[in-house]
């Protein structure tokens, strides 16, 4: 059976907040009986856009990261919930009753993603909806994925089995795969956030002046293994990138035709910008 699933791409997000405004637009005031009550004016982001800095200039990047509910499988809000509060449709979208959930502010607690709002003035917890009130209208997708420009949020909906093809093929990730919440929300490009990077630049002096080296051949490793390889570009910049924070020593040999070998050891906590190596 065909079921709801939204694909994140986190190197498209620009940080617009276009799909944040558009999910206050849809729910500020205004009530769906049996999707959602009426958002708070202030205070709640049910699209949570999160960001992250990585590196140090000249070589550093900034992600965002749209956070929302994550309609999971394995949910554990619902496992928290009392008298079927919460509860999956059959297309995958988890809706919390809000009627039902009047005073269960435990669910705000069981979300693991952060992800449920408390509107203290209606006593109820609120999330991210997939836009299911419009979807069961006729509409094709959820307001985040129509007014999102850059593509970096978008929604489809096919059977678990192609899904898990569109995963291999994009090389999609869960955002806290320790969790085990099963999640219909999946991410792209998820490094940019939460992995981190060595990189640095080669340069070499020749008749008095510093120019940068193109195509050093650059190796990383660690406790003596070779972890990859590389060859600086035209500014004589090179980057390793998806390597774990806090990971411990590595080793970066260069080699540059002409010039002597040279090592840097570098520790790994966050993304590291090893400076200019002169060769
Ligand atoms: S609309 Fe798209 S690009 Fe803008 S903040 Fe939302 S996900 Fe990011
Ligand atoms: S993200 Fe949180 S609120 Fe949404 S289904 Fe998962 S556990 Fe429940």
């Amino acid at each position: 059976m065909s079921k709801w699933h939204l694909i994140v791409d986190v190197a498209n997000c620009t940080n617009c907040n276009v799909c944040v405004l558009a999910c206050h637009d849809e729910h500020v005031d205004n009530d769906f009986p049996g999707y959602a009550g009426a958002m708070p004016k202030h205070g709640h982001n049910w699209i949570n856009i999160k960001s992250k800095e990585r590196g140090a200039t000249p070589m550093m990047d900034i992600a965002f990261l749209p956070v929302l509910c994550q309609h999971c499988d394995n949910a554990p809000c619902m496992d928290r919930a009392r008298d079927g509060a919460i509860s999956k449709r059959a297309d995958g979208i988890v809706i919390i009753d809000p009627v039902k959930a009047k005073g269960q502010k435990q669910i705000v607690d069981a979300c693991p993603y952060d992800a449920v709002w408390w509107n203290e003035e209606k006593e109820i917890p609120q999330a991210w909806i997939f836009d299911a009130h419009l979807l069961d209208d006729g509409w094709k997708e959820p307001r985040a994925a129509t007014v999102c420009a850059t593509g970096a949020i978008r929604a489809v909906k096919m059977d678990d089995a192609a899904f898990a093809r569109t995963i291999a093929e994009e090389g999609l990730e869960e955002l806290h795969p320790e969790y085990g919440t099963k999640p219909r929300v999946m991410y792209k490009n998820l490094h940019r956030y939460n992995k981190v990077f060595i990189g640095g630049s080669v340069e070499a002096e020749a008749d008095g002046n510093v120019d940068c080296v193109k195509g050093a051949h650059v190796t990383l490793t660690k406790d003596g293994a070779k972890i990859a390889e590389t060859f600086t570009d035209v500014y004589g910049d090179f980057k390793f990138d998806k390597l774990d924070p806090d990971s411990g020593d590595y080793t970066l040999d260069i080699a540059a035709e002409g010039h002597p070998a040279k090592s840097v050891n570098v520790t790994l906590g966050e993304s590291v910008y090893a400076g200019e190596v002169r060769v």
